[in-house]
């Protein structure tokens, strides 16, 4: 898995010649003024991170708004969609020459709530300063966002042909689940997305590792939540007189037995294929062990370290973390009912019903129910595509290795995903650590050069996109 085998260089040598001359076709790419579309982006996102798209409440009509502005001065065909008041999603179409199926560029218009408090500049204020854009949702989602529309203007401005539809899909309330955003485009509105082979979002990237090295992550696929509540009631009174069994000790006796269960390991077959690509990217001992997984976690102190890293040990086995507790509202008062909420996610292939029969017995007490507050099947997109083919074409060309990588948190993908489209986590951004770690936080950033790279590696990818789907449908005549 860490070099392309032989052929493959062949094949990457015809898609050179291939890609130029479609470049060359379609003259409009390669007299783009790539200094200008930086400071086009860079102006696009400021004024974007300007209009406070928290959720909640949301309010992304405001954006999707802004957005279908910039699309339509451009002349490009654009719907605001909403599936509450406030609540709009926006959808732009650049048609292609037909041929090959459309490709969605989806990207949420929300952003996670942020406070003055900790930031170097007023989080909603877009300041660009020194070479960067600063603001809640520069990299989540703002700034993927941004370019991903800066890539299907300049489709329009420059009159590039691709045989497949791009289409762009903003939408609304993906940091609570998406249930008013992408989940009610694909219930409501799928037969605008419905021909769709393949679907960009969130979740990967161009990983800058402190060493220096690259890579290109893309999320293949990602666990899925189980969020489960936990109930049990006993007898009210007062605090100075408690019965021997209440219903807060009840639950934290369901609780602790909870606390003592150890999921069981478990490699699934992307997760075996994510440590065998990154071993090519590592030094030293991680390296030859990472190469096969699950021969490496039969050694008891490998496991041991591994499962000291709560990413490692999240991608091996389901988590079950206590969050929410619930009982008596006053020091003195023997409440009715008690609760407590689980953050539960499950590795992909898993039965929810099977966990939660687990848990139950686990409990071992039928006085405390369990209630699932949020499932849906895990999903997995293939990492051998034409999609992933591309991006790989694309690593190579920066001399970078491809890693399919699985989420240990979930995106909107699921809901396509489980219509069929392969879903593909990937923004081209170049991210350090330290700028993943403000994603959420405080002074979240994206340095305008990544909007220019980003922007010309979307450019790119579409185009390969185009060659690469021509390779599969020689192979496919090929061997007919
Ligand atoms: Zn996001």
């Amino acid at each position: 898995m860490t070099a392309a085998p032989r052929w493959m260089s062949c094949a990457r040598i015809a898609g050179a010649v291939l890609l130029l001359s479609c470049l060359a076709t379609s003259a409009g790419a390669a007299d783009i003024d790539w200094a200008e579309v930086e400071s086009q982006a860079t102006e696009f996102l400021s004024a974007y991170i300007q209009i406070d798209t928290s959720n909640p409440p949301g309010n992304e009509t405001a954006a999707a708004r802004f957005l279908a502005d910039r699309f339509r001065q451009a002349g490009i065909e654009t719907d605001v969609f909403e599936s509450a008041p406030g609540r709009g999603s926006v959808l732009a179409r650049i048609k292609g020459t037909g041929g090959l199926r459309p490709i969605i560029f989806l990207n949420h218009l929300d952003v996670v709530p942020a406070t003055p408090e900790g930031w170097d500049l007023p989080p909603f204020s877009g300041t660009v300063r020194d070479g960067y854009v600063y603001g809640r949702g520069a990299i989540d989602c703002k700034g993927p966002g941004t370019i991903e529309a800066m890539a299907v203007l300049l489709l329009k401005r420059q009159g590039i042909a691709l045989k497949r539809d791009v289409i762009f899909l903003g939408t609304a309330d993906e940091e609570t689940g998406g249930k008013l955003g992408a989940g009610w485009m694909v219930a409501e509105h799928f037969k605008d997305l419905r021909h769709a082979e393949f679907l960009l979002n969130e979740g990967g990237s161009v990983r800058l590792r402190a060493d220096g090295s690259r890579a290109y992550e893309i999320a293949v696929s990602e666990k899925t939540p189980c969020w489960l509540k936990l109930e049990t009631t006993g007898v009210p009174g007062h605090g100075s007189s408690p019965p021997p069994e209440t219903a807060v000790t009840r639950l934290i006796r369901g609780l602790d037995r909870v606390r003592g269960y150890e999921a069981p390991l478990r490699v699934t077959p992307e997760v075996q294929t994510y440590y065998a690509a990154l071993a090519a990217t590592l030094q030293g001992e991680r390296r030859e062990r990472f190469k096969d997984l699950r021969a490496a976690l039969a050694d008891a102190d490998f496991r041991r370290a591994f499962l000291q890293d709560p990413h490692d040990a999240a991608l091996v086995r389901n988590t079950i973390t206590p969050t929410v507790l619930n009982g008596s509202q006053k020091t003195n008062v023997i409440p009715y009912a008690a609760s407590a909420e689980l953050d539960c996610r499950l590795l992909p292939g898993e039965d929810p019903e099977v966990f939660v029969r687990t848990l139950k017995d686990t409990i071992g007490d039928p006085e405390v129910t369990v209630r699932v507050l949020l499932n849906f099947p895990p999903t997995s997109s293939p990492s051998a595509t034409a999609f992933t083919a591309a991006v790989r074409a694309l690593a190579e060309g920066e001399g970078a290795p491809v890693v399919p990588s699985v989420l240990t948190g979930f995106t909107d993908s699921h809901y396509f995903r489980e219509k069929g489209i392969a879903s593909y986590g990937f923004v081209p951004f170049d991210l350090s650590e330290d700028e993943e770690r403000r994603e959420h936080g405080v002074n979240e950033r994206v340095s305008t050069h990544n909007l220019r790279e980003g922007t010309r590696r979307l450019m790119d990818l579409l185009q390969r996109l185009d060659v690469e789907a021509q390779h599969d449908e020689q192979a496919q005549s090929k061997t007919r």
